[in-house]
C-alpha cells in the first residue's frame, strides 16, 4: 500500500471505488482536522452531496465524530466541525526485542494513552504470549474509555510473513517459524493482529507520521541499531517488502566474508559489527559471540553503561564506540550507494551516544559513497523517548485506514 500525500493527490472520479474516497477523506480530516463539510468538498473537489453521502458513511461506522460549531462569519453560516473519532478506539503496539519486551496503548490517531509497560522477553513463544496476553487484558480492562481496540501491532526483531503472521527467523530470538498470531488468537479471537519486522514498521512509521515534512520524504530509509539491526527501505512511498518480505535485510549482508561471527549463523555480517552487543564486545577485548551464552560481566553490562562510562572519560569505551560509528558509517555508505534514499533515520540506543560518534559516521559515509551528493545524504536521529518501534506497531494497526490502495 501507499500513503496519501494530503498535499497533492488526485481526488478518485467516477469509476474508482468509493474505497478509495473513503480513504482520502480520513487522510484530510486527520492532517487538516477540525474541517467542515465545505472544507473538505473544496480539498477533494467533489460536490456537497458526494461529501454528505461519504462522512453519513463515516459517522454511522464511528469512523469520524462531529465537534465544536465553527464560526463562518463571511457566509454567515456556522459548520459543525469533523474530527476523527480517535479516542473510544485504540491500538495496542507491541516491540519484540531479545532482552525486553515494551507495550504502548494509542489512540486511533496515535496518541499514548497510558504508560508504556515492559517485561523481560522470554524465548519460549507459548510462555512469552502468556505473559504478554496478561499485559494486554490488563491495558484493555484499565481505560474505560476505550470501547473498541482496532487491533495488535507487534514488530519483532527478524524476517516475518506478514500474511501468515508467523515469524520466519528472528536471529536474536532464536526463533524459526514460530507462528505468533496463531498463539495469540487463542487468547484475542476478534482482534486483528498485525505481524511485521521492527525495521519496516519503523520505516512505515514515519511515512504515516503527520508531519509538515510528510511528503518531502517518499524515499527513505530507517536503520535501527538495538540487540540486533533492523532496517526498513521506502520508495516511493511504498514500504519495499520483496517476494518473501525480507527485502532490505541489509544488517546480513557482510561487511567482511570472514568475519565476526553473527547471530544468523554466517560470519562477518554488518550486524556482527555494529549491534550493541558488538560494541560491548569490542569494550571488553573479547569476541562475545550472539551464538554463546554471554559471560556475567557481558551480560549485565548494558550499551547505556558503555555511553556513560565513555562520557566520564572511559577511553576504552569510547574507542569501542568510535568503531562502532566506523562501521556504521561504512554500512550506511552502501545503502545509500544501493537505495540513494533523499532521508535515512537511524534509531535504537545507539543514537544517545550520537555528539560522541557523529563525525566518525559521517567521514566513513563520505569515504565510501560514490559521488559526492550521496556523501551528503541527511541522517535524522531518531531519539528513544520517540519510541520508533512502537510508533511502527501503531502503525500496523491505524496506517491501513488512511492507506490509498496500489492504483494502476
Ligand atoms: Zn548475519
Amino acid at each position: 500500500m501507499r500513503k496519501i500525500n494530503p498535499k497533492s493527490f488526485t481526488t478518485a472520479t467516477r469509476g474508482t471505488s468509493r474505497e478509495i474516497n473513503r480513504q482520502i477523506a480520513l487522510t484530510l480530516i486527520r492532517t487538516h482536522q477540525p474541517v467542515s463539510r465545505a472544507d473538505l468538498s473544496r480539498l477533494m473537489d467533489t460536490n456537497r452531496a458526494n461529501i454528505t453521502f461519504l462522512i453519513n458513511d463515516l459517522l454511522e461506522e464511528g469512523l469520524v465524530r462531529e465537534g465544536a460549531t465553527g464560526n463562518d462569519a463571511k457566509r454567515g453560516r456556522r459548520p459543525t466541525f469533523l474530527y476523527l473519532n480517535s479516542h473510544q478506539r485504540c491500538a495496542i503496539a507491541v516491540d519484540i526485542r531479545a532482552t525486553r519486551t515494551y507495550l504502548m496503548m494509542t489512540d486511533m490517531i496515535g496518541k499514548q494513552l497510558e504508560n508504556i509497560v515492559s517485561f523481560p522477553t522470554d524465548l519460549e513463544p507459548e510462555k512469552f504470549i502468556k505473559t504478554l496476553s496478561k499485559l494486554i487484558k490488563q491495558l484493555l480492562e484499565d481505560n474505560e474509555e476505550v470501547s473498541e481496540c482496532d487491533g495488535i501491532g507487534l514488530v519483532v526483531p527478524g524476517m516475518t510473513d506478514i500474511k501468515t503472521g508467523k515469524v520466519l527467523h528472528a536471529p536474536t530470538l532464536g526463533w524459526r517459524n514460530v507462528d505468533l498470531r496463531a498463539l495469540l488468537r487463542e487468547e484475542f479471537e476478534d482482534i486483528p493482529i498485525h505481524i511485521e519486522n521492527s525495521g519496516k514498521a519503523c520505516a512505515l512509521s514515519q511515512i504515516w507520521a503527520a508531519r509538515s515534512d510528510m511528503h518531502a520524504h517518499n524515499d527513505l530509509v530507517f536503520v535501527s541499531v538495538s540487540d540486533g539491526v533492523g532496517v526498513g527501505v521506502v520508495i516511493n512511498g511504498e514500504l519495499i517488502r520483496g517476494k518473501h518480505n525480507t527485502a532490505g535485510e541489509f544488517a546480513h549482508v557482510p561487511l567482511s566474508i570472514d568475519g565476526l561471527p553473527c547471530s544468523c549463523g554466517a560470519n562477518g555480517c554488518w550486524e556482527a559489527y555494529i549491534s550493541n552487543l558488538a560494541t560491548i564486545s569490542r569494550y571488553f577485548g573479547k569476541n562475545l559471540s550472539p551464538r554463546q551464552p554471554l559471560s556475567l560481566e557481558a551480560a549485565n553490562f548494558t550499551i547505556e553503561d558503555l555511553v556513560k562510562r565513555a562520557r566520564t572519560g572511559d577511553g576504552k569505551a569510547l574507542a569501542a564506540l568510535h568503531l562502532t560509528a566506523r562501521y556504521l558509517g561504512l554500512g550506511l555508505a552502501s545503502i545509500i550507494n544501493a537505495i540513494d534514499p533523499s532521508q535515512i533515520y537511524l534509531g535504537g540506543e545507539i543514537t544517545e551516544a550520537w555528539d560522541l560518534i557523529e563525525p566518525q559516521v559521517r567521514d566513513a559515509i563520505k569515504e565510501r559513497t560514490l559521488i559526492r551528493d550521496l556523501g551528503a545524504t541527511p541522517l535524522r536521529i531518531v531519539p528513544a523517548n520517540e519510541y520508533p518501534r512502537l510508533r511502527g506497531a501503531v502503525a500496523l494497526v491505524t496506517a491501513p485506514a488512511f492507506a490509498a490502495p496500489k492504483v494502476a
